[in-house]
This record gives structure tokens, sequence and C-alpha cells, in this order.
């Protein structure tokens, strides 16, 4: 997606320890121009399959879920990140852990909105060591629903995340993929 990766090269700031920040449109002030685009794309690409709720986690994936949603007229469920104490035995769990903050957590989302009925598409910002993405295809798998795809905004080509997930069999549609970055330089796949 062009626009999405001029961005990127224009505003995207490459961080010591291989993070991209991209706060200016996505990761703290967000463009509700780009997240249409994003949505749309998004819509085109899953076009023609079953699709009856986004799941995304708090708190990035919320934004581009809600804009995907709006074209399959679906709602958005977003799992939350639980501290070890606050866990909820109505609630599909899974742990996770953070590339970002290196550390461990728990998502959750309760049983009232996700089922066996559903068909879900996990929508994320970043796919990096794909563990966000594999802790939500195990709360769908849990939840006894169908599992469409995944759509990702940004996708770090240059980790195991993509080839984990797609080995999964898990569909992944990623609206850029870096292919390799450094902090002077930024490079996309084709
Ligand atoms: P994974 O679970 O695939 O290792 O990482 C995905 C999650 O980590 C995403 O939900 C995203 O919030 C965060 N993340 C991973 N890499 C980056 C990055 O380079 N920049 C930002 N802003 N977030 C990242």
């Amino acid at each position: 997606m062009q626009a999405l990766k001029k961005r990127i090269l224009e505003e995207g700031r490459v961080s010591g320890d291989g993070i991209l920040k991209v706060d200016s449109f996505l990761n703290h002030q967000i463009d509700p121009a780009l997240m249409e685009e994003i949505g749309a794309e998004f819509g085109r690409r899953f076009a023609g399959e079953r699709i009856t709720r986004i799941l995304t986690v708090e708190t990035s994936g919320i934004a581009p879920a809600l804009f995907a949603a709006r074209q399959f007229r679906v709602p958005v469920v977003f799992a939350k990140k639980a501290g070890a104490r606050n866990q909820d035995a109505h609630c599909y769990q899974a742990g996770v852990h953070s590339f970002t903050r290196d550390k461990d957590y728990i998502i959750q989302v309760s049983h009232r909105y996700l089922g066996p009925d559903d068909s879900v598409l996990l929508l994320d910002d970043f796919l990096a060591n794909g563990q966000a993405l594999i802790g939500l295809a195990d709360i769908v798998a849990q939840a006894g629903a169908r599992l469409v795809g995944a759509g990702i905004v940004i996708e770090k080509g240059f980790q195991d995340g993509g080839r984990l997930v797609r080995n999964m069999g898990i569909r992944v549609e990623s609206l850029a993929v870096i292919r390799r970055m450094t902090q002077d330089r930024i490079e996309f796949d084709p």
C-alpha cells in the first residue's frame, strides 16, 4: 500500500533496539484518513470471506481494526491485557510475550463476545515475532470459531513471525512488509 509506505518513510523512526516508531499516525497520534485507506485495503484483500468479528489486542490494533470492521459491518473485539491477578473465569485466555516490552502477559476475551458460530479476522498494527497473533489464534481456537486469516498493517519481514504464522496455515495479509531497516534507511518488499 503506497500511501502507508510513504508515511513510514517520511515519519517512521527506527530505534536502536529494532523498534519502528510510527507514533505520528498509528501508535500515539492516529490519522483517521490513513486508517480509512487501511480499512478499505483490508476490505479488498478479504473480500468475499465470511467474517463475523474482527479480533485485535489492545491498544494499537484497535484503530485499524475499527476501520476494517466498517468495511465488513461487523464488531471489533479487542483482547484485554490482564495481570495475573485479575483473570476472569468467563474468559478465553492466552499467554503472550511482548516484543516491545520484553515481558509476558495474559490476553483475555469474554465468552460473551466470541463463540463457535463466529468467523474471525485477526488484525494488528505490527507483526514481529508473531506472539500476539499466535495468542489471538489460540483464543479463536478455544472459542471453537473459524479463523479467516490475519490483517497486519506493518510486517517486519526480517523477524520470524510471518514465517511462523504462515507455516501454521494462517493466511496473513500485510500492507507493508519491511525487508530491512536501520536508523538511516527503511526498505520494503516489493
Ligand atoms: P509480535 O507479537 O509479532 O512479536 O509483536 C507484535 C506486537 O508488538 C504488536 O502488537 C505491536 O504492538 C508490537 N510491536 C512489535 N514490533 C514493533 C515495532 O517495531 N514498532 C511498534 N510500534 N510496535 C511493535
